[in-house]
């Protein structure tokens, strides 16, 4: 049984997405929602990827005939933000997907990008969740996420549970529920989908407390909360309670000079994480307020460096070949990185050709620090700097004569 919506990909005020921002900074979704909303380019991509798992699973659970299917697959493939990658990685949702339908003893219901309503714990509130299961007395809800900069765990996942909630009050009615699993799939990151499982009543529970803070959310009342949270928020390179957090890092206690204990560095390392990105986000901002012409005290825009390009690429080489130029001299022939490879060639061919042919060797990454509750295991420094960053310049022989 498979039930497909085309729900359309817009947004509440408090959506789904974005709870773990409203739920701890309450007047956040109000203060977004005067702010223009850009959507970049990895998201566009991300949609995109969405709809190819869709059609997948439509295909999959729906009946879609092959001709439509095609023609569907063909369109998307023929999108300027399409990556060969992509087919990988939906079919490894696709395939989580499969593995779970499996598991019952007759075909469960699957809801494919259902629109859920989540009115009951939040105002005027509502989600799509990529895919919903249900049967045996048990609720799947999985998202597929496309991005790789921040790795989703879907360990008390509000996102998920909302959907959960969605899904619950959706077909509670139809299907007895006792347990929800959530699962997000995110290809990128993780070889395996970061699962999470709950009793129906500790969710509705989790729903219940919610309800007082998703009203004042819906207010926009409350602190502003800066936190990990400030990452997607349409604020965060201008927001003051943001900012002063930010500005603040530095500043907590007088040090005395001259140097820093390395007490003193970690508390600064700590408190001053995000501090160049921000930087960077507030002046992107600043730069696009002066090109259109508003003030920004202090700062002006000017042209950057430029750069010479080929007024039309394939005449100018042909021109210099009839002169006389050799083609060795005019390209630059670089092998692909097993990065690159492995996009090109997909993680299964990459994996056969070279990685079990012994042709790939694994070479540890550059020493990093991180802060110490990451889940790698810390090293120490057994080997001698220079084996890390390269042997040091030579010193100039001091003259003992
Ligand atoms: S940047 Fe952070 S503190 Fe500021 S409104 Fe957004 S979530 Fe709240």
């Amino acid at each position: 049984m498979a039930e497909i919506a085309h729900a359309e990909r817009a947004h509440a005020l408090l959506s789904a997405s974005g709870a773990s921002r409203w739920l701890q900074c309450t007047p956040s979704a109000r203060l977004e929602a005067t702010l223009p909303d850009s959507e970049s380019e990895a998201a566009k991509r991300g949609t995109l990827a969405h709809e190819i798992a869709e059609l997948k699973l439509q295909k999959l659970f729906s009946g879609l005939t092959t001709r439509k299917y095609n023609a569907a697959l063909k369109k998307y493939k023929a999108d300027e933000l399409y990556e060969p990658i992509m087919e990988e990685h939906t079919n490894a949702y696709v395939d989580y997907i499969q593995s779970i339908v499996h598991q019952f003893p007759s075909p469960p219901f699957v809801g494919i990008e259902r629109r859920v309503d989540l009115t009951d714990f939040v105002p005027e509130s509502f989600g799509t969740s990529d895919c919903i299961i249900i049967g045996s007395g048990q609720l799947y809800v999985t998202d597929y996420k496309n991005g790789q900069g921040v790795p989703v765990s879907a360990e008390n996942n509000s996102q998920m549970k909302l959907y959960a909630l969605g899904a619950y009050k959706a077909f509670s009615l139809l299907f007895p529920i006792e347990t929800v699993h959530v699962a997000i799939v995110q290809p990128k990151v993780w070889d395996q989908p970061s699962e999470w499982s709950l009793p129906v009543g500790d969710l509705l529970s989790w729903g219940e407390s919610i309800k007082p803070i998703a009203q004042q959310a819906f207010n926009g009342l409350g602190e502003y909360v800066p936190g990990a949270h400030c990452g997607f928020c349409r604020a965060k390179a201008t927001c003051r309670a943001r900012v002063t957090q930010i500005m603040e890092a530095g500043a907590k206690a007088p040090m005395k000079p001259p140097l820093l204990t390395w007490e003193e560095a970690a508390d600064v390392l700590k408190r001053a994480e995000g501090i160049v990105s921000w930087y960077s986000d507030l002046k992107k901002l600043a730069l696009a307020e002066s090109l259109k012409g508003g003030i920004v005290p202090g700062w002006k825009a000017v042209e950057g460096r430029g750069s010479r390009d080929y007024a039309d690429l394939d005449a100018a080489f042909k021109h210099l070949q009839e002169k006389g130029i050799e083609e060795a001299i005019l390209y630059d022939r670089k092998p692909l990185t097993p990065p690159q490879l492995e996009k090109a060639l997909g993680k299964k061919e990459y994996r056969e050709l070279l990685e079990e042919s012994g042709h790939v060797v694994s070479r540890s990454g550059a020493p990093t620090l991180v802060p110490d509750d990451d889940k790698r295991p810390g090293i120490t420094n057994q080997v001698k700097p220079e084996d890390v960053f390269g042997a040091p310049p030579e010193q100039p022989k001091t003259n003992t004569r």
